[in-house]
């Protein structure tokens, strides 16, 4: 499955937030393969849309779409030389989809801070050197070896180029997803086997005092530095707090800071966004669940994601979009004002997506 890696300096609030996103009682029944690692959490992706689908389906059981977090050790100046748990560290992002790095903007003396000040843009820098060196020595290695074949073998001059335009952008101390170079898009293709960590996306948790979650110019500042990635605001500790409650109490205290929803489920939510995920539905009385596809997907790649024989048998699929559902009120009533509608396997999945499968077993 996809997963989010989560970096930051040692003493950032790390674990906390981890140890926060993995206090989910609900999803740790639903999903036991979530507590197998432990150092990956499974964190549900919040969606309004499931308990009104459960209730006109009167399910028992409501399964959220996830995203899994990774806890990577922590990343120290040097990383990329080998210092520390460097060379762990660096394979362990390498299979990440994408990076979330933590960065601290609480202020507390109790706390030390390895570099001795807290400095969300130093910080930011110290991590993203590590990485730039890191693809550095991958070009390093492997350049030579294409261009000499590039010599002989006109087809890899395009490759070639991307390599040397890439090469160029790391040594300004950019990130290649800095400048658009991301995985999963075009300008990425070229250099896709390389595994360069630079270009997967990147997003941003900010670990910021409880009066910074409602700063505005405080939080614009931190965005402005790490664009064109996300920033999420959150403070660890009141995570953890949070994690403790029933939803009552948490909305609570939510409140008394000004937040609308636990800044673990906006990361999940722009998470599920930064790795280009959508969810389709499917409801009856035994469950309402989101299912993750990426966006693009087509009907029969959607089935697959359910078994991989839906996806090899597949013969259609009966779709209500989920504003045509809610409105009609059953499937049935969908059916006879004629919102169903049978899609074949060139189907692209739109977003919440109501969908019943036909498939040969
Ligand atoms: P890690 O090394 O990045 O995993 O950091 P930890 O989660 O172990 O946190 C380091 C220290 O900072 C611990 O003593 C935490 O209690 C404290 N800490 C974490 N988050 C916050 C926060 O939001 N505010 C304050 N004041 N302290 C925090």
């Amino acid at each position: 499955s996809l997963t989010i890696g989560i970096v930051g300096l040692p003493n950032v609030g790390k674990s906390t937030m981890f140890n926060a996103l993995t206090k989910n009682d609900v999803l740790a029944a639903n999903y036991p393969f979530a507590t197998i690692e432990p150092n990956v959490g499974v964190v549900g992706v919040p969606d309004p849309r499931l308990a009104e689908l459960a209730g006109i389906f009167s399910s028992q059981k409501v399964l959220p779409a996830t995203v899994d977090f990774v806890d990577i050790a922590g990343i120290v100046r040097g990383a990329s030389e080998g210092e520390g748990l460097g060379n762990k560290f660096l394979a362990n992002i390498r299979e990440s989809d994408a990076i979330c790095q933590v960065i601290r903007a609480f202020k507390d003396e109790n706390v030390v801070h390895v570099d001795g000040k807290v400095s969300p843009k130093d910080d930011i820098e110290t991590i993203n050197t590590e990485l730039i060196l890191a693809d550095l020595q991958t070009i390093e290695k492997v350049l030579p070896r294409l261009q000499k074949e590039s010599r002989i073998k006109k087809d890899v001059a395009p490759k070639v180029k991307a390599v040397e335009a890439a090469k160029e952008i790391l040594e300004k101390g950019d990130t290649l997803f800095s400048q658009g170079i991301v995985q999963g898009s075009g300008k990425e293709e070229l250099l896709h086997d390389l595994h360069l960590l630079t270009t997967k996306p990147f997003l941003y948790v900010f670990n910021v005092d409880e009066d910074e979650l409602t700063d505005e110019d405080f939080k614009n500042e931190q965005r402005a530095l790490v664009a064109p990635a996300e920033a999420i605001f959150l403070n660890a500790k009141l995570e953890a707090d949070l994690a403790e409650l029933d939803e009552d109490e948490a909305l609570e205290l939510l409140q008394s800071v000004g937040q609308e929803e636990p800044g673990l489920a906006t990361l999940a939510h722009v998470g599920f966004n930064t790795l280009g995920l959508q969810t389709y539905l499917t409801a009856g009385p035994k469950e309402t669940r989101a299912w993750t596809i990426k966006k693009g997907a087509t009907a029969p790649e959607a089935a697959g994601v359910i078994h991989t024989d839906f996806q090899k048998g597949f013969i259609k699929a009966e779709v209500i979009s989920f504003a045509d559902l809610v409105e009609t009120g059953s499937v049935a009533e969908a059916r006879s004002a004629g919102k169903a509608r049978m899609e074949g396997k060139d189907y692209v999945m739109q977003d919440g997506d109501v969908v019943e499968f036909r498939f040969n077993v």
